[in-house]
């Protein structure tokens, strides 16, 4: 048996990355298993469902490297094949038209109520001859629910899970108007797409014992099931809003990079031992469903950013260069030209090992592309008094001297600050004040090199004016 799975969102607008998660799992699934994993686009709500909704989770996956096999599905393109279902149902009799009104089955519904009737809806339809169907009226197809026993599933997440059937009422596949009901539609598709496991967050369990009836209908063999917790935030709720990014936009938004977000969410809610960081082959490699846990995960931003840190190390120092600049694109007193660029590249050696995200790396980074004269913080502003300020441009003059090296530049300071009685943090402070606007950066010979002879002397004769 070839392994497929695919990944079902319902278009709404974001993809979450709880939605992320179950596209990764599911990925990482099939290549382990040398199956295939495909995508269907959920958009039979159609008043949700625009193609720009769609949009915002193709690049999503895209971004994050979840590339699918085969072509998109659109489940709204469907419909004509959910409705044969529900009609062959219907023949086979383990579905019937219900002829049920909408004011009828609310005064049903309240009846049983008034009557304290805890057992669930029954459709009078079900046992109805079809030859008392009222003229004129367009059915919906419900489903003939089994009312003795139980429905089992062997989730291979969540174990066993079981529900009487007297639970489950008999639910519409159909509506009135022909459109499928979620549940058939899911059914339905699984099944011709040849889906061989379901892979999901468990708050589609429920839905797993109403589908798995379906399947049973239709005497369709029925696929794996596996819930996988949802992700919480970390005071243990649902993760929301409220818990700060939950779109993987965001995250991108954010700075964190696809293979920091999907090794980060790999680990939240599966485990190898205490491996923390795997790229995608390793992961496709140890990946599988004995390692998923049954307790909801929680999210942890700490953790997450220093995931990103370790990854942020690994990207090439060009891209990230290029990267920077384009987020610091329409910020107050740059120029981004390539000379501005060729600095951020020759510094970020010494800028990536501080940063966790892109955004504090182009923070950082900032700097580099003033204009001058320098914006000032107050703290660094503090260190330009007039003392300092004639210690810089003698600074100036010995820097000149040099070959403007980190080697060269860090000799000729520590010569200077020997020379004239100081120590090298009170040379570097207030240098670092003119060359930065700071009085934080890497180290003062690598801020030099970066800015290059021309740029650093202007900088600290700007300074010292
Ligand atoms: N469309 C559903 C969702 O976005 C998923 C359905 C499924 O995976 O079976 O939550």
């Amino acid at each position: 048996m070839t392994v497929r799975v695919r990944f079902a969102p319902s278009p709404t607008g974001l993809l979450h990355i709880g939605g992320a998660r179950t596209a990764l799992f599911n990925l990482l699934f099939a290549r382990h298993h040398g199956g295939e994993f495909l995508l269907r686009i959920e958009d039979t709500d159609r008043e949700r469902s625009t193609d720009a909704a769609t949009q915002v989770i193709l690049d999503g996956l895209a971004w994050l490297g979840l590339a699918h096999d085969g072509q998109t599905v659109f489940q709204s393109q469907r419909a004509a094949r959910h409705a044969e279902v529900a009609r062959e149902m219907v023949a086979r009799g383990s579905a019937y038209h219900c002829y049920l009104s909408a004011e009828e089955l609310k005064a049903t519904r309240e009846a049983a109520a008034a009557a304290g009737n805890v057992t669930r809806f029954r459709s009078p339809w079900r046992d109805r001859a079809p030859s008392e169907a009222p003229a004129g009226v367009a059915p919906a197809i419900r489903l003939r629910a089994p009312r003795e026993g139980e429905t089992v599933i062997d989730d291979l997440v969540q174990g066993t899970v079981r529900v009487a059937n007297a639970e489950l009422d008999d639910m519409i596949i159909l509506r009135s108007d022909g459109t499928p009901t979620y549940q058939h539609a899911v059914v339905v598709d699984d099944h011709d797409m040849a889906i061989t496991h379901v892979i999901r967050g468990d708050d589609h369990l429920t839905n797993a014992f109403r589908q798995a009836q379906i399947y049973d209908a239709m005497d369709w063999p029925r696929p794996h099931f596996a819930h996988i917790p949802l992700i919480h935030g970390a005071d243990g709720k649902k993760l929301s809003k409220r818990h700060g990014a939950v779109s993987v936009l965001e995250f991108q938004e954010q700075g964190y990079l696809p293979e920091a977000l999907c090794n980060y969410l790999l680990r939240l809610g599966w485990a190898h031992g205490d491996v923390e960081i795997l790229d995608r082959d390793e992961a496709i490699r140890l990946f599988d469903l004995d390692g998923v846990g049954r307790a909801a995960a929680r999210m942890d931003p700490a953790k997450l950013g220093h995931i990103n840190a370790h990854w942020l190390k690994l990207r090439d120092d060009a891209w990230l260069a290029a990267e920077v600049a384009r987020r610091l694109v329409g910020r107050p007193n740059l120029a981004l030209g390539t000379d501005a660029i060729h600095r951020i590249r020759a510094l970020m050696p010494a800028l990536k090992e501080r940063a966790k995200t892109l955004v504090e790396l182009a923070d950082s980074a900032t700097f580099l592309a003033y204009t001058l004269p320098l914006p000032m913080q107050p703290k660094a502003a503090g260190l330009l008094s007039a003392e300092n300020c004639l210690m810089l441009r003698e600074v100036a003059t010995a820097l000149a001297a040099s070959d403007f090296t980190a080697t060269g530049l860090d000799a000729a300071l520590r010569g200077f600050a020997e020379a004239t009685g100081r120590k090298l943090g009170a040379v570097a402070q207030p240098l670092r004040a003119a060359l930065t606007g700071s009085t934080v950066s890497p180290g003062i010979d690598a801020v030099l090199a970066a800015l290059g002879r021309e740029e650093a002397l202007a900088r600290i004769a700007a300074a010292a004016r």
